[in-house]
């Protein structure tokens, strides 16, 4: 409520700052939050000279201590605000952009934004221990991916021009991957079992989202009198508002809604059909998860990882082991010396487990397998793990660790 009554207190000043607007405003505000753009120091010291005489006028005070003035590098221009000097600074942050005299520093602010997240693990990584990777990944869903995520059409558009701008981040993201799933190899294949999308898809996502906004706001908002500016920006600009993600989606529907609630659902199912199609394009090309068929992965919640993050949250570990072709892998099997456990080795006689599945399951799997080609082996734990059966499963798990394991220490003493 308070951000709002101010907004009507402070738009008077407003309308008086931006008085001699062209297109480009010279005043914008986020209720108390405020900028002035102007292209001289004259220029800036008349805006200021009318807030000052605004605070007088309604008895406010400014803080001085929190301005900052952005000016090129060349200038030696002095501002005031009453009597005292604005500070210069090369950068100032506002609404959570690192801003310089060149506009907004898109590499800063991505770094900025995936080290606060990163942080925020490290914080969490006392009290996480214990969450289970499912977990893990609900907080990062709800909490952490916003924080990076913050600003994406703006940072979506920075990158359209510059395919490299991903490259950096998608390392940095691989952290706090290793902190969702508990490790820090694999991390390609660890991301499609949970259903992590590409940095720049998503923010491609969010940024085709953001036209709905754009498409409905007034004529007078300068989201739209922008366009009109015949400065550096117009690009920049035109990246921003040409989407060609949400212009495939117009040419997709036979009917485009009128309404923006009607538009917004339309494009949020056209978005997540095709962030599926991403996903199970990604989980074709990789061996492991192209045994985890796409239409058994979760479709609410936790939508597009493998569905062993449903399983019971003790069997979570070793199942994502199992996914990621690491399970037991350091330990040596009992039928040599010499060789170490790996993945479809459970048939192994000398684990005398007997046979894991019924003639009927054998004869599904079989079918399965057929459909895979021969590139890649469905294991017996695989068909257990796909159709939902996670006490066998992790009961055959468990009796191999089991055996190995004492046939290991057996080995070693
Ligand atoms: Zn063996």
């Amino acid at each position: 409520m308070s951000p709002y009554l101010f907004n009507i207190f402070v738009d008077e000043l407003l309308v008086e700052l931006n008085r001699t607007s062209s297109a480009v405003p010279r005043s914008i505000f986020y209720a108390d939050d405020g900028a002035l753009l102007a292209s001289s120091a004259e220029e800036m010291q008349c805006l200021l000279d009318v807030v000052v005489a605004w605070c007088n006028r309604q008895r406010m005070t400014l803080n001085v201590g929190k301005c900052g003035y952005l000016a090129p590098p060349q200038s030696e221009d002095v501002i005031f605000l009453a009597d005292q000097a604005v500070p210069r600074v090369l950068e100032y942050s506002y609404l959570g952009f690192p801003l310089t005299c060149f506009g907004i520093d898109f590499d800063k602010h991505i770094t900025r934004r995936i080290d606060q997240a990163c942080a925020r693990t490290a914080f969490l990584s006392v009290h996480s221990d214990r969450w289970g990777p499912a977990h893990r990944l609900r907080v990062y869903r709800q909490f952490l991916a916003p924080i990076m995520e913050y600003g994406a059409p703006l940072t979506a558009a920075y990158a359209e021009r510059k395919p490299q701008f991903w490259a950096v981040y998608e390392d940095a993201i691989n952290g706090l991957v290793a902190w969702i799933s508990g490790y820090d190899s694999r991390i390609g294949v660890t991301r499609n079992v949970l259903g992590l999308y590409p940095l720049r898809d998503r923010f491609a996502a969010l940024k085709s989202g953001f036209q709905v906004i754009i498409r409905y706001c007034p004529d007078a908002s300068p989201l739209k009198t922008l366009s009109g500016v015949d400065c550096g920006i117009r690009s920049f600009y035109k990246d921003f508002t040409n989407d060609s993600l949400f212009h495939e989606f117009l040419l997709s529907q036979t009917d485009v809604p009128i309404l923006q609630s009607g538009l917004k659902r339309a494009l949020h199912t056209f978005l997540r059909r095709r962030q599926s199609l991403i996903l199970s394009l990604d989980a074709y090309r990789r061996k492991l998860t192209r045994l985890i068929p796409f239409d058994t992965r979760l479709k609410h919640g936790l939508r597009g990882a493998d569905r062993i993050l449903h399983a019971p949250r003790l069997y979570q570990k070793s199942f994502l082991q199992y996914r990621r072709g690491t399970f037991a892998t350091s330990l040596k099997c009992i039928c040599s010396s010499e060789l170490l456990f790996h993945r479809r080795h459970e048939a192994c006689f000398r684990l005398e487990f007997g046979r894991w599945l019924s003639n009927k399951e054998e004869s599904a799997r079989n079918r399965a397998q057929i459909l895979l080609g021969p590139g890649i082996l469905l294991t017996d734990i695989d068909y257990l793990l796909n159709t939902g059966q996670f006490d066998r499963a992790y009961e055959i798990l468990q009796h191999i660790t089991r055996t190995l394991a004492k046939a290991n220490s057996r080995a070693l003493s």
